[in-house]
């Protein structure tokens, strides 16, 4: 996309435009870079972009400006064209005034950095102000964000750690040559001793007016995997989930080597359930199963149904949060349940729905056992 054409869109999408229609995903990664002002994060991210570039890198970025549209954009642009080639084909600088933005400074930045990820930029580096909903929204939808701080903050450290804690992947001492650096970084680690190690953000020191520790900063960022976003996947619902697929089979001896073999699925368990005729085997399939059920009496309700249907999908079921009402809701409109929840082998409460009201299908309705 030629730079004349992007900004044309950037403009747009500034005014509250949706991003057009045919834009690809792309494959960059958008990194949040925020913290209070004073932290040096316009110069650090400058000094990000120069690596970057060195690494033949190309970059996007989106500086919030919060005094006017002249000036701030003007200055990190300067900066990194100073110290860059100039009008260099790979950099691109979009500054959004707070005053300016249309529908919250969060979303305009947003909608920014997927319109440079969609333009093919390998990094978008979206540089925000202070503290607040926009960080957070920024946060969320950024592949990982840079939290930075600088020495001698004293009580605002306490202040902005609340607020901040939550969003930061990698945490920047930026001006770590000045007195109180690694009082701040104890800090900081003390902090964070309180979470699990894994959960703990790496901590970096950075001087970005000479480019000190931005080298094993960037390291790391050409490391990081691109995030899932929810808005970029269906949104799981924790409340819903299909538990597992029941599968009539003639024989478990016949069947489970495709499962096992050719798929190269695990299998959980065998076992035999007398009272119900049936034996029983379980596979592993992500968060979900598939149980192949296998008649061992003539008169059992999978005998049956083979003989009616033969081999295939017998039922699926359904884990949900609150089993009660669900069971509520579907007995108020009218659907036909085989008898009431009962108590299954593991000691959860499960009820099948007649396929006569669900359009063909018998469901197994099972209360989640975290509940
Ligand atoms: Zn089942």
């Amino acid at each position: 996309m030629r730079p004349r054409e992007l900004a044309r869109l950037a403009t747009a999408v500034e005014n509250g435009s949706p991003l057009p229609s045919d834009l690809p995903h792309g494959h960059g990664l958008i990194i949040g870079v925020t913290g209070p002002p004073g932290a040096g994060k316009s110069t650090l991210a400058g000094a990000i972009v120069n690596e970057l570039r060195r690494r033949s890198k190309t970059v996007a970025v989106v500086a919030v400006d919060p005094t006017s549209k002249a000036t701030g954009g003007a200055i990190l642009g300067d900066r990194i064209r100073m110290q860059s080639h100039y009008e260099d084909r790979g950099v691109f600088i979009r500054s959004v005034a707070t005053r300016g933005a249309t529908g919250g400074l969060g979303r305009t930045s947003i909608g920014l950095a997927q319109l440079f990820r969609g333009a093919g930029f390998d990094f978008v580096i979206v540089e925000t102000v202070g503290a607040g909903q926009d960080e957070i929204d920024i946060a969320s939808s950024a592949d990982a964000t840079l939290v930075v701080l600088v020495p001698g903050m004293g009580d605002d450290v306490q202040a902005i750690k609340a607020g901040i804690m939550e969003i930061a992947d990698i945490f920047v001492v930026n001006k770590a040559d000045r007195l109180g650096a690694d009082q701040m970084v104890n800090e900081l680690e003390a902090t964070l001793s309180l979470s699990p190690e894994h959960q703990r953000p790496p901590i970096f020191r950075t001087v970005a007016t000479n480019g000190t520790g931005v080298a094993e900063l960037v390291d790391v960022l050409a490391h990081l995997e691109p995030r899932l976003h929810v808005a970029d996947t269906m949104k799981p619902d924790p409340g819903w989930l299909i538990d597992h697929i029941g599968i009539a089979v003639r024989s478990l001896d016949q069947s489970l080597p495709f499962y096992t073999d050719q798929m190269g699925m695990a299998l959980l368990a065998r076992e035999t359930v007398d009272h119900e005729g049936v034996r029983v085997a379980m596979l592993s399939a992500g968060p979900s199963r598939i149980e192949l059920l296998e008649p061992t009496t003539p008169d059992s309700t999978i005998a049956r149904f083979l003989e009616k249907r033969g081999p295939g999908i017998h039922h699926i079921a359904m884990r949900v949060a609150d089993l009660p009402a669900v069971v509520e809701r579907l007995k108020t409109a009218g659907a036909r349940l085989l008898g009431e929840p009962r108590q299954g082998a593991g000691g959860h409460l499960y009820v099948f729905v007649h396929p006569a009201s669900s359009g063909g299908v018998l469901w197994e309705i099972i209360q989640d056992r975290g509940h």
